[in-house]
């Protein structure tokens, strides 16, 4: 098995580097991990290294860091934006969104949204984890939570915005999807998009309604079949 762990800082060859006491009891009491050990670190900026555990202090463990092991490379230009869930539905989304390689994580507030709180502390916990162990080289960034009608007033346009509709009016996602290399998958709450809602998005001209077909799925399920089939056509698969 292999052991990766994210570091928030830029990471430097022949560098000492502490654990915080999560990552330390990881290593030594959960792993086991001994001095001497070997395992990877990545910065999201310079690329991935090796490291070896120096000692296991009261305070937490310390390590050295030795050659790198991997290029920095950036994932994929495609975003996620969707209403938040319930507590463990959401943290499936973030932590299969961050597996399928997005850049960035939004959560957006849309009129049936009914998740109360959005921890965006614990959205970023998840995707390190998941970061950590797909062995990507990036964290998604995980923006404060949206609401709907802001984000779109402020939208890049230059970035297409799949609106994943599902009373079936847009193209089979397949059709949509080509050329679209800069993009983000909008993803409704349980209860679907109010009718002004999708009649706001349908007429803005960066959007794309695009349909899964005529099964409604979860809102879970259709952000990874979406981002899926987006990585097939335009991402890295
Ligand atoms: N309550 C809605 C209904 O019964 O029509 C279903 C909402 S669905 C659980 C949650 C979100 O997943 C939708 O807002 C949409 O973004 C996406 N979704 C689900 N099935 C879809 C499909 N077949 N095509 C496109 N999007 C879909």
């Amino acid at each position: 098995m292999i052991v990766r762990l994210f570091f928030n800082n830029r990471l430097e060859a022949g560098q000492i580097i502490c654990l915080d006491e999560k990552q330390s009891h990881y290593l030594g009491n959960v792993l086991r991990l001994r001095a001497g050990d070997v395992f990877y670190v990545f910065d999201g900026q310079t690329g991935e290294y090796e490291a070896q555990i120096t000692e296991f202090a009261k305070h937490g463990a310390t390590a050295v860091i030795g050659s790198k092991t991997k290029e920095m490379s950036l994932s994929p230009d495609i975003w996620l934006l969707f209403a938040p869930l319930k507590k463990d539905k959401t943290d499936m989304v973030i932590q299969k969104a961050t597996e399928l390689g997005v850049r960035k994580i939004i959560p957006v507030r849309t009129a049936f949204t009914n998740a109360e709180k959005v921890r965006i502390e614990r959205f970023t916990a998840q995707a390190v984890e998941a970061a950590e162990q797909c062995r990507r080289l990036d964290v998604p960034v995980i923006e404060d939570v949206q609401l709907l009608p802001e984000l779109l007033k402020n939208w890049d346009v230059s970035r297409t915005l799949l609106f994943l509709d599902e009373k079936g009016r847009g193209r089979k996602i397949i059709d949509a999807l080509s050329g679209q290399n800069k993009a983000a998958v909008l993803i409704g709450p349980e209860g679907g998009f109010r009718s002004d809602e999708a009649q706001m998005l349908e007429e803005l001209p960066f959007v794309k309604s695009v349909s899964l077909g005529q099964r409604i799925l979860r809102a879970e399920t259709a952000a990874v079949a979406a981002l899926a089939c987006w990585q097939a056509v335009n991402g890295d698969w």
